[in-house]
């Protein structure tokens, strides 16, 4: 799961990064609202932390910009002001939740915790494409009868791209969601374990394929029937 923490106040940003971290999520910091908006636009965070009072475009801004762009990425506003307006106003432009600093982290995390289980980012245990099964808690894949053994990379890889189905996934946020800070950009790993994987899944022909996409990544597609 990545986060994105839009906040100019080092010592927040840094108390937050280090605790969501050792929560087990991914997270990237920007310092300004026309940073924040840039990352924020790529779409490839779950969830975005975002400070109203920033430096150039405020936290308010960012957010309408952000949802007139269609991106539904679950927002948590962090303000200082507890001020029922703001607060009005960042709901009705679209933010998800709020919380009023100083906050104890412990909240942070609960409330995190509470967007990302929202649908449609509903942590299933059993994922499915066509006749593929991959079950997160008895870490077992199955293609129609058969049985697939994947190492662990392999199957933290197909877990990902069960995750974003037809969408397509960079190396980049496929590095980082298999391999985490390990990652090096520029690395093969990803694409020899594309290459493993799609090993794996052609021994059945009921399972999905990965298909690259020159230039952009790789997608998990379903063959239609
Ligand atoms: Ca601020």
């Amino acid at each position: 799961m990545r986060v994105l923490v839009v906040e100019d106040e080092r010592s927040i940003s840094g108390f937050v990064r280090q605790g969501l971290s050792e929560a087990g999520l991914l997270v990237t910091v920007e310092e300004d609202g026309a940073g924040g908006l840039r990352r924020a636009l790529s779409g490839e965070f779950d969830i975005v932390l975002l400070d109203i009072m920033l430096p150039g475009l405020n936290g308010l801004e960012v957010l309408r910009r952000l949802r007139a762009s269609g991106v539904t990425t679950p927002v948590l506003l962090l303000t200082a002001r507890d001020d029922v307006e703001d607060r009005v106003a960042g709901l009705d432009a679209g933010a998800d939740d709020y919380l009023t600093k100083p906050f104890a982290f412990a909240e942070l995390l609960a409330r995190v915790r509470a967007l990302l289980r929202r649908p449609p980012l509903q942590q299933d245990d059993v994922l499915r494409a066509g006749e593929l099964e991959l079950d997160v808690r008895r870490r077992s894949v199955h293609a129609g009868s058969i049985e697939l053994h994947l190492s662990a990379r392999e199957f933290t890889l197909l877990e990902y791209l069960l995750r974003h189905p037809g969408q397509v996934l960079t190396r980049t946020q496929l590095g980082e969601a298999v391999w985490g800070l390990d990652f090096e950009h520029d690395s093969n790993v990803v694409d020899v374990y594309i290459g493993y994987l799609r090993r794996k899944l052609a021994l059945s022909e009921a399972a999905p394929s990965i298909r690259t996409v020159r230039g952009a990544g790789y997608v998990l597609t379903v063959e239609a029937e």
